[in-house]
């Protein structure tokens, strides 16, 4: 029953008992974790006011003797990873990373952090996609912008792709089946996710979230599948 220490961010929180919360968090050292928060809905719980999503935590808790979860002894609160306005988009953010991120899992600390930053520098609305984006593609659910997800060949970004079934295609794979991305797209959003100054115009904006929640709805069918 070793006591750890780590720094943390709090992904969800559940009820649990009259006083008590379930929390999941994504930790730095040592992955995903859920933990048994002892009293944290008390008014008096120390817990209470330190306990908040996207800000930077340090927890210090004790392993369990059996199953999965610890117990929450010590939690500090730092600096927010997001202004104010913009933590009803980092909610979403979090929805995501819980899903792409799950149990088991040893990282997703560093990448909602990533994303959070993403979000923090650019337009709400387009800083959501950059930020959802990048989670996307380290969780291995995309590929990157520069090559077919299908055969792996490198498409200039001067050249026209394609988008099927959540995945980006060359002209060779897509065989002129799916949605035509065209160069100037493909561009734009490869320097949006670089660049925050980089415009993004209302059609950039809808079609990239089409094409984010295509995935979604591609992995979805897959995991029903298996
Ligand atoms: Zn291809």
């Amino acid at each position: 029953m070793a006591e750890q220490r780590d720094h943390a961010l709090l992904l969800r929180s559940i009820a649990y008992s009259d006083s008590s919360l379930i929390l999941h968090c994504l930790t730095q050292q040592h992955g995903r974790i859920s933990l048994m928060a002892r009293g944290a809905r008390r008014a008096n719980s120390p817990f209470r006011a330190a306990l908040m999503p996207l800000h930077a935590l340090q927890l210090r808790w004790k392993e369990p003797r059996t199953g999965t979860m610890g117990t929450l002894l010590e939690v500090q609160r730092f600096t927010t990873l997001l202004p104010e306005p913009m933590m009803l988009a980092g909610q979403t953010l979090l929805a995501t990373a819980s899903t792409l991120f799950p149990d088991g899992v040893s990282n997703g600390y560093a990448e909602l952090n990533q994303a959070c930053a993403l979000l923090s520098e650019r337009p709400e609305d387009a800083g959501l996609c950059a930020a959802t984006w990048a989670m996307l593609e380290q969780s291995g659910w995309t590929g990157d912008l520069n090559h077919c997800w299908h055969c792996v060949e490198p498409v200039d970004l001067n050249h026209d792709m394609y988008w099927r079934q959540g995945h980006l295609l060359c002209a060779n794979c897509a065989k002129a089946n799916g949605f035509k991305l065209h160069s100037g797209f493909r561009k734009t959003i490869a320097a949006f996710m670089l660049q925050p100054n980089v415009a993004l115009n209302h059609e950039h904006i809808t079609l990239w979230k089409l094409m984010i929640k295509d995935v979604f709805k591609t992995h979805q069918m897959r995991d029903s599948v298996e």
